[in-house]
């Protein structure tokens, strides 16, 4: 009996959810042995057009992460969507944008802009910027055409599974390759490799009943974190109570607030919102004015509580 075939693709990411694929260590071995890995650019000498040549559906499952920033990465989703039977938004990136999306806080034009024009560390007097065309004597040289922002994986193709996490952390990874192999994943549609409820239900830390805060800080400015106490209490931006299950608390163990990067627990649509309107419930005071003093001491707003789900979120982009 043939083996079934596996791919894995990465759009506009940072390679990290690859690493962490690679992170269940000797089980790749495992998986080696269970399937064909037909097409990974990043551990493999494959090519697009091994790809284009596979028949429609030739691929069994397809773990593809990234975001969709340019049009190569368009390309990609399609043509991966084409070739696979399973197609699984892997990764904050291709689920719900992630720190590629922030970029829709800007324009294609700023983000040209500042790289190649205002960045300090830049030294373009040709004032030279990237074109999807160069004429060269020996042919045309093409890179892919930036779109103006970045959207996920489910908002340019249909997919089959949607993994959260950036990156997922290997256990998880781990479950969902079994699930693949023993064709045992759940109906299509569902959120796979995370657990249920919030990440504050998978914190060890203890937590008060009723939350007041006088003001919110940044850990180094606290100086001594105490280890067992919910960092909300302690006046440290936590996006726990709003995001996903899966990660076993990574961050709150090293005295850091969740990020949100296992993104939005079942039944809330958009998390940043959810979480502007939890943590400014928490402010010790009833004076308008004072509330909104010490929300405005939160840095970053939006990248405190839409650090990885920005184009995911019903706000989406700055318009
Ligand atoms: S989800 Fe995180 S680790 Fe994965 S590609 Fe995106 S930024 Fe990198
Ligand atoms: S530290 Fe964060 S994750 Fe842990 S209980 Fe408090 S709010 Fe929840
Ligand atoms: S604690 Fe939050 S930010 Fe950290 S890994 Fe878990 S879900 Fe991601």
């Amino acid at each position: 009996m043939s083996k079934p075939k596996l791919a894995v693709y990465w759009a506009a990411s940072c390679g990290g959810c690859e690493i962490a694929f690679l992170d269940i260590r000797e089980k790749i071995i495992e998986v080696d042995k269970a399937a064909d890995i037909v097409f990974c650019p990043c551990i493999m000498d494959t090519k697009y057009k091994d790809v284009e040549e596979m028949a429609n559906g030739e691929i069994d499952v397809c773990l593809f992460n990234g975001a969709i920033r340019n049009d190569e990465n368009l390309h990609m989703a399609r043509l991966l969507r084409k070739k696979s039977k399973i197609l699984v938004a892997f990764g904050s990136c291709a689920t719900e944008g992630c720190i590629p999306g922030l970029g829709n806080l800007t324009t294609k034009r700023g983000i040209i802009d500042y790289v190649y024009h205002q960045a300090p560390s830049n030294d373009n007097k040709s004032k030279t910027e990237p074109k999807s065309v160069t004429k060269t004597k020996n042919g045309d040289l093409s890179l892919p055409e930036l779109f103006s922002y970045v959207r996920t994986l489910d908002q340019v193709v249909d997919i089959d599974y949607r993994m959260p996490g950036c990156p997922p952390v290997a256990d998880q990874i781990w479950n969902v390759l079994e699930a693949v192999l023993s064709e045992n994943l759940p109906p299509k549609g569902a959120v796979i490799g995370v657990n249920p409820k919030t990440v504050c239900d998978e914190c060890p830390r203890e937590k008060s009943e009723d939350k007041v805060v006088k003001k919110f800080v940044r850990p180094h400015m606290v100086k001594e974190i105490d280890p067992d106490k919910c960092l909300l209490d302690q006046g440290i931006i936590c996006n726990g109570p709003a995001t996903r299950a899966g990660c076993g608390a990574l961050c709150t163990q090293v005295n850091l607030g969740c990020r949100g990067c296992y993104g939005p627990a079942e039944g809330i649509d958009d998390i940043g919102g959810k979480l502007a309107g939890a943590i400014a419930s928490m402010v010790d005071s009833n004076d308008p004015e004072e509330i909104e003093k010490i929300v405005n001491e939160i840095p970053d707003p939006v990248g405190t509580f839409y650090r990885f789900n920005l184009p995911g979120s019903i706000i989406g982009r700055k318009i």
